[in-house]
């Protein structure tokens, strides 16, 4: 009898005991309401009269019965570690999550409201305030949607939308970076069939990430997180989501996702993140004219390309509902490139001479930069960069503050000691650009000293292997 006991005692502590998956997600707007709203994404700042299209956080949260993990996927061109903070900690005191349970990413769209100052566009104070409140809300009514689900990953390819935007430079000609230096031998956007430039300076990543969850009992799509290594595509003048918003309608559609039979439940919610797109662009500099396109009508032909190998990916995916989920975070401390005393005062005597644009801003990229230096003379030596891995039974996800480099992006991929991987730039706050050492020494505009490029050449390497840390000490602890 205590045999037997014994043995079922035996058999519970052992027993997968977690087939209590959950999974929720929620839309939630966050839209600024004060106009002309400041937007970034170019070297002036722009200002938007309205809304095109609604800037929204999409949120996915897991469940596996122990652990969360919450994806909150922000339409913004890069998000402020502050705000990021400020959110997780509502977030934290609301639900009892940690903050490394939470990753919370931009998806770089180049029509949103600015959220974080870079070049010549400010935030708008006011809106800034208001965000961290708004993001949690998202986040919570995710956490409150959790309902039995299955989970399921697969990747799919769209090689056509992606191209490598750092072109190397011909030998001899004439290249001179805003620094008033023709040393530079990568030239980031070289136009169309350029004559000075050869050949791109890198790989693209042709991956389209599925990450999926449905219902239980309904097998009806509650929500899905896509990666996919594409700076972005836009051009919108008023607030507008991009292709990640357009991606995410398209999702909904062919899901079938709003189907009448789901009236009353949480909406599906798609989601585009970022991946390694740093040097990636959607031009195909090659050829010597670009396909013409009405306004707005490249977002669409991106969405549905990519939506297109979205779905390939779902058809492939393996329910399951017995899967763990893992987390970590950690915290590492980088330098900050900044000018030498000399490089400082020229730059002061570049802004006293220079005269700025009728629009009250510079529009001379010697005095756009020299601003910067001038900005970032105020930083701290070093900042401290949140990195963030996580698991999904066995796909690892891995979360940089950065632009990064696709050439990282297919790194982690090859040496994760998970199935498959992908990592989210610009998550968790925002530090820059990330070009590997080697692109460092080519230079060109990722490279170039800015609030958008600011970390130590080395940060790249340093950044790598510290993931590739937390995957291995991941995988230890998964196999325990
Ligand atoms: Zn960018």
């Amino acid at each position: 009898m205590n045999r037997v006991i014994f043995l079922l005692g035996l058999v519970l502590l052992t027993a997968p005991a977690r087939a209590d998956f959950r999974a929720g997600a929620h839309a939630q707007d966050i839209s600024p309401t004060r106009f002309p709203s400041p937007v970034n994404g170019g070297m002036k700042g722009n200002f938007a009269q309205g809304v095109a299209d609604p800037m929204q956080a999409r949120v996915l949260a897991l469940h596996d019965g122990k652990r969360a993990l919450v994806f909150c996927v922000v339409d913004a061109c890069m998000i402020s570690r502050e705000i990021c903070e400020a959110a997780k900690r509502i977030v934290e005191s609301e639900s009892g999550l940690r903050r490394q349970d939470i990753l919370i990413s931009a998806t770089h769209t180049h029509s949103a409201a600015t959220m974080t100052a870079v070049f010549q566009s400010d935030p708008d104070p006011e809106y800034t305030r208001a965000l961290p409140a708004m993001l949690a809300k998202g986040i919570l009514q995710a956490l409150k949607n959790l309902e039995p689900a299955e989970v399921g990953w697969a990747f799919g390819s769209d090689p056509a939308q992606v191209f490598n935007r750092r072109w190397y430079v011909k030998a001899g000609a004439d290249y001179e970076n805003p620094f008033g230096s023709k040393a530079d031998r990568a030239w980031m956007n070289p136009g169309q069939a350029n004559p000075k430039a050869s050949i791109p300076a890198g790989p693209v990543d042709p991956d389209v990430a599925v990450l999926m969850v449905r219902g239980a009992a309904d097998h009806r799509p509650i929500g899905l997180l896509a990666n996919y290594s594409l700076h972005y595509v836009g051009g919108n003048p008023a607030i507008s989501a991009d292709y990640f918003g357009e991606f995410a309608r398209e999702m909904a559609l062919r899901l079938k996702a709003n189907d009448a039979r789901y009236d009353g439940k949480p909406a599906f919610v798609g989601i585009m993140s970022n991946g390694t797109s740093g040097n990636i662009n959607n031009v195909n500099f090659a050829v010597p004219i670009r396909p013409k396109r009405a306004a707005g009508e490249q977002i669409k032909v991106v969405a549905r390309s990519v939506a297109d190998a979205a779905m390939s990916a779902c058809e492939a995916i393996k329910w399951q509902t017995g899967t763990r989920i893992e987390t970590e975070e950690t915290e590492l401390r980088l330098g900050v490139r900044k000018g030498t005393p000399e490089e400082l005062a020229q730059a002061k005597q570049i802004l006293a001479t220079v005269p700025k644009d009728k629009d009250g801003q510079w529009g001379d990229r010697k005095a756009i930069y020299a601003r910067e230096t001038v900005k970032l003379a105020d930083f701290p030596d070093t900042v401290p960069l949140t990195l963030q891995v996580h698991r999904i039974g066995n796909l690892s996800v891995g979360a940089i503050p950065c632009e990064v480099f696709v050439e990282i992006g297919l790194r982690l991929k090859r040496t994760t000691p998970f199935e498959r991987h992908f990592t989210i730039s610009l998550a968790n706050g925002y530090d820059g650009y990330l070009p590997t050492e080697e692109h460092h020494a080519l230079g060109g505009y990722e490279t170039w000293r800015a609030r958008s490029s600011y970390l130590e050449v080395e940060a790249a390497g340093k950044i790598t292997r510290r993931l590739e840390e937390m995957l291995g000490a991941l995988q230890a602890r998964a196999a325990r």
